[in-house]
């Protein structure tokens, strides 16, 4: 933690870190970006010094709430969007990346993005990955998923005897936030009724949440990656209803973000032991190593 922090923007960051604990997310780690890591290094020494445990990830910590799976909430109102009754997914699909149009609904629209980053690949999978948001990289390409985080999920999704060309990757925010930061409460709540739109069309049999916003987003629940592990979720977009009357939700499963991967490798084996899961459910081998 270096000295000279000052103690106004100690203050500030401290209670950005208590917001997110109070959210449940303890689980902080770093996007690659150039000339960013002295900002990240505060930002991880101001957590520690609240949170020693949140500099190590894989320690079991206190939930804010109990792990329990979503129900359907019987008293949602479902309004029928534009893209119902749209039985191809790639129309749907755009349908509602038009209805999304240059947003401007949260405040990360006039927080430096260079474009929105809307999702990519098969609008027919089975299998969809779901991250946190853009990053620097995304933001300039307009796809997920591209910088080295993007690398080793196509290495994951590659050990998983599958190509990125065959599952479809999405965020819960679609705008970058700026320095990366993990994304306002505000921010999720506002953009992740797009992306629930998404799987209701898109219709796959398991969704992978990446890291701990993407799992909280879409399970509604606060309580730590270790206790969000190691179990699928019955899961259902909530808001909207899928166009398919026989698509009764799929199953979710929730694993490390790529970019946490990144930074503690030796975590890999547990994201594998997640995977394993997800390919048994989808009926999947892992390729032969000499094939
Ligand atoms: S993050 Fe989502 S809600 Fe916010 S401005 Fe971008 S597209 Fe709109």
């Amino acid at each position: 933690m270096p000295d000279t922090l000052d103690p106004e923007l100690r203050r500030a960051l401290a209670a950005r870190i208590r917001y997110y604990n109070e959210m449940g997310i303890y689980d902080f780690y770093r996007r690659e970006t150039r000339g960013e890591v002295a900002e990240t290094a505060v930002f991880d020494a101001v957590a520690a010094s609240i949170h020693p445990e949140s500099r190590e990830e894989m320690s079991p910590r206190k939930a804010a709430a109990v792990a329990v799976a979503v129900e359907g909430n019987i008293f949602e109102v479902l309004v029928p969007k534009p893209e119902h009754g749209v039985s191809d997914p790639a129309k749907a699909l755009k349908i509602i990346r038009e209805d999304l149009g240059d947003c401007t609904r949260c405040p990360l629209h006039k927080q430096g993005r260079k474009q929105i980053v809307f999702g990519v690949g098969n609008p027919a999978t089975d299998l969809m990955f779901v991250g946190e948001g853009p990053g620097a990289d995304e933001d300039r390409q307009g796809e997920p998923f591209v910088g080295r985080a993007g690398q080793l999920l196509n290495n994951m999704i590659k050990a998983m005897g599958i190509t990125r060309e065959q599952v479809y990757i999405a965020n819960v925010v679609k705008c970058r936030p700026p320095g990366n930061r993990t994304p306002e409460r505000e921010e999720c709540e506002t953009c992740s009724p797009f992306l629930m739109r998404q799987i209701a069309v898109i219709k796959p049999k398991v969704v992978v949440a990446l890291g701990a916003v993407a799992a909280k987003t879409l399970l509604a629940m606060n309580s730590s990656m270790a206790q969000l592990r190691g179990r699928f979720y019955d899961f259902k977009p909530t808001g909207v209803g899928s166009s398919d009357p026989n698509w009764d939700g799929c199953k979710l499963a929730v694993t490390y973000h790529p970019a946490f991967l990144l930074r503690d490798p030796r975590q890999k084996g547990e994201a594998w032991k997640d995977l394993q899961m997800v390919m048994k459910e989808l009926g999947l081998a892992a390729p032969r190593a000499n094939a």
